[in-house]
């Protein structure tokens, strides 16, 4: 007998929010490429994604962003989730000569369950995802009841567009 592949909703685990973004080389190609390759992860299972967006830099000069934001159940801890996503924008030939600089990739993870998370290498809430559009407006697209209204008033000056 053929196991039916598993639905989201039949996947056990903890649902975790992925904010992707990139401006360096073809990001709308990089992005959509991680939003594949994430969903494609062994323990993963892809809820929902957001559309494309693209801003502009925040604290950061170079090229307009691509950006989204991903929901998944995954099996993994959030230190396991947080290695898979470095291999996929390592992949992606992502460097850090400094700190905000132009990337070809970059995956943060925004929310992993309840529970935060406060080690050297992870802290969940993302520490700064509620002061950027790019983050929200994405977010509140795929989980509106997360994201209120004072929220998004607080970075409406942020430039985000729909792509
Ligand atoms: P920012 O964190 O302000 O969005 P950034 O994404 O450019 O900046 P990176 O250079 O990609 O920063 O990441 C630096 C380190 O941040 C990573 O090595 C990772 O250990 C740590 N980190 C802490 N919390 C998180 C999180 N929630 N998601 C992803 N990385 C995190
Ligand atoms: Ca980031
Ligand atoms: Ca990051």
């Amino acid at each position: 007998m053929t196991a039916l592949s598993p639905t989201p909703d039949t996947v056990p685990g903890t649902i975790a929010y992925i904010g992707f973004g990139g401006n360096l080389g073809d990001a709308r190609l990089a992005v959509l490429a991680a939003l594949d390759a994430v969903a494609s992860l062994p323990q993963v299972a892809e809820l929902a994604r957001s559309s494309l967006y693209g801003s502009s830099p925040v604290d950061a000069g170079g090229a307009d962003y691509v950006n989204a934001v991903a929901s998944i159940r995954t099996g993994r801890s959030a230190a396991g989730l947080l290695q898979a996503l470095q291999t996929i924008e390592a992949d992606a030939g992502r460097e850090r000569p400094y700190r905000n600089a132009p990337r070809t990739l970059d995956l943060d993870i925004l929310l992993f369950g309840d529970t935060p998370i406060n080690t050297e290498r992870l802290q969940v809430p993302h520490p700064r995802m509620y002061e950027r559009a790019f983050v929200l407006v994405p977010l509140a697209e795929i989980a509106p009841q997360l994201v209120s209204e004072l929220q998004l008033e607080s970075v409406r000056g942020q430039y985000i567009w729909r792509l």
